[in-house]
């Protein structure tokens, strides 16, 4: 469809948006059956409703996976079914209903977005793991923010209509939390660029197209400002992806290898020497996705494990319900917050550290979901008597630790509350201002 067939006027209100919504998504997909009120929050789309086996126990497929353990053609089957449902979302102008007009999108409030994730909540629509929501999430409004006109031209509709897919090339082997600390090398060569080094636990990269990698162009300055970012086509001489075999099973994310990848200048996103607010640009959309946006609800929540104690005839049970009882009142607790971060956002508010107390409180649910479920299920967890909604509990239980570090680990979200909203005082950073290779040198000596 081209951009004159695309609905690009704003409906006169939000009722009559959100009734076209539904009458598109009935038309087009799988209506998921009534959803528990506590949960569904249709102003922020925030709901908890993503899994099976909350509503009709023993019914359809289970899955509480984290991360999916699937073979690489599982996985591009999967890709590939959620790119067909993104392109008809895309081409019926659902896709990008908050971003400007001038990128492609609708230009409507955030009200709006959140009225479709709500009715979209009501559907059973395909999602393939984290790299969809990296691409769209993450590296398409990274583009927006630094890109110049042609970039922007070039990746953002095919980005968000996941005609082609993006993920993150940040960390390395000795870069992770202290990102600022990446060595890749980024030397100039006339118009172009050669890049050369490692990255590591790159979610999607076996199927992505692009990266958005954070290089070293300089290493006699300070570490935060001799960064610059490219945008690093996969298919490019010179990259190397591996896969990383995880604990839950799949393999995720891969180690790339950069050996004199070389690039035009034109594939610099922003300024020499602006890695740094690249970098933290694309981490803060990453912080705000996964405490309250897409990636926020990986894994099982607090209507399944209710489901699984009422299957099991425990909830009773004063230990199990003193259990079930905390963990609703965190989910409320996530939710308030969530939806405190949006009404900011909605107030036309630069979001501030919700977005770390959102992922913090995200991930200490999905770690008491494993605490609950290990004390329900006992050695169920570990031996598969085939029973449903049992066994499969091992992929959440084995997949949540995961997020307790991507995107930033608990600790560094919880030194951004002690510094941002306690006013503690701020870490020593002690090579905060001497050159980056001199401080390579201090701390080998
Ligand atoms: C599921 C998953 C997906 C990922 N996807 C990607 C991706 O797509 N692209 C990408 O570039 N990276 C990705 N990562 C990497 C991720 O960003 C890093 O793992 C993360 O930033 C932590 O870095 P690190 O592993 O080097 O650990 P380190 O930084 O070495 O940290 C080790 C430990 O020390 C603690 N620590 C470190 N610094 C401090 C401090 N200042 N104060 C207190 N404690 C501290 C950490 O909390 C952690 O417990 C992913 C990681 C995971 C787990």
């Amino acid at each position: 469809m081209t951009d004159t067939q695309r609905p690009n006027v704003a409906p006169a209100d939000i009722e009559e948006f959100r009734l076209a919504a539904r009458a598109w998504l009935e038309a087009n997909a799988e209506p998921i059956g009534e959803v528990s009120s506590e949960f569904a929050d249709s102003e922020s789309g925030d709901n908890d409703n993503d899994n099976d086996g909350a509503g009709s126990w023993g019914q359809g497929a289970f899955s509480v996976a984290v991360f999916h353990n699937l073979s690489d053609e599982q996985e591009a089957e999967r890709l590939e079914a959620t790119r067909s449902w993104q392109q008809r979302k895309f081409d019926a102008g659902y896709a990008m209903l908050n971003w400007p007009v001038e990128l492609g999108g609708r230009g409507l409030a955030t009200s709006y977005l959140r009225a479709y994730n709500g009715e979209e909540a009501r559907f059973r629509v395909p999602s393939a793991g984290e790299l969809p929501p990296t691409s769209m999430g993450l590296i398409a409004p990274t583009i927006a923010a630094f890109g110049t006109e042609q970039q922007q031209a070039d990746f953002i509709g095919p980005l968000m209509r996941m005609d082609i897919l993006g993920c993150q090339l940040f960390s390395e082997p000795s870069a992770g939390s202290d990102l600022a600390s990446v060595t890749t090398r980024a030397t100039r060569d006339g118009d172009e660029w050669l890049l050369t080094g490692q990255k590591v636990w790159t979610s999607g990269a076996r199927f992505a197209q692009w990266g958005l990698a954070i290089a070293r162009h300089d290493f006699d300055v300070p570490k935060h400002k001799g960064l610059t970012a490219f945008l690093v086509p996969f298919a490019a001489d010179g990259v190397e992806v591996r896969a990383i075999k995880q604990m839950s099973g799949g393999a995720n994310f891969n180690e790339v290898f950069l050996t004199d990848v070389r690039l035009p200048d034109s594939l610099r996103l922003g300024p020499i020497g602006e890695g740094w607010r690249v970098a933290l640009t694309c981490l803060g959309f990453e912080r705000d996705h996964s405490g309250g946006g897409g990636g926020g609800h990986a894994g099982g929540g607090y209507r399944q494990v209710h489901a699984l104690a009422e299957h099991l005839g425990v909830t009773g049970d004063p230990v199990v319900r003193q259990m079930l009882a905390r963990l609703y009142a965190d989910y409320k607790v996530a939710q308030f917050t969530n939806r405190r971060a949006a009404a900011k956002l909605k107030a036309g508010q630069t979001p501030g550290p919700e977005g770390s107390l959102g992922k913090l409180m995200w991930t200490m649910n999905m770690t008491s979901v494993s605490q609950a479920v290990s004390t329900l299920l006992g050695a169920r967890l570990t031996a598969d008597t085939g029973e449903w909604g049992t066994y499969a509990w091992g992929e959440h239980v084995l997949g949540a630790p995961g997020y307790r570090i991507a995107g930033g680990s608990d600790e560094i979200q919880r030194n951004i509350v002690g510094e941002r909203v306690l006013g503690l005082p701020a870490e020593p950073r002690v090579d905060k201002d001497i050159a980056f290779a001199a401080a390579q040198r201090l701390a080998r000596s």
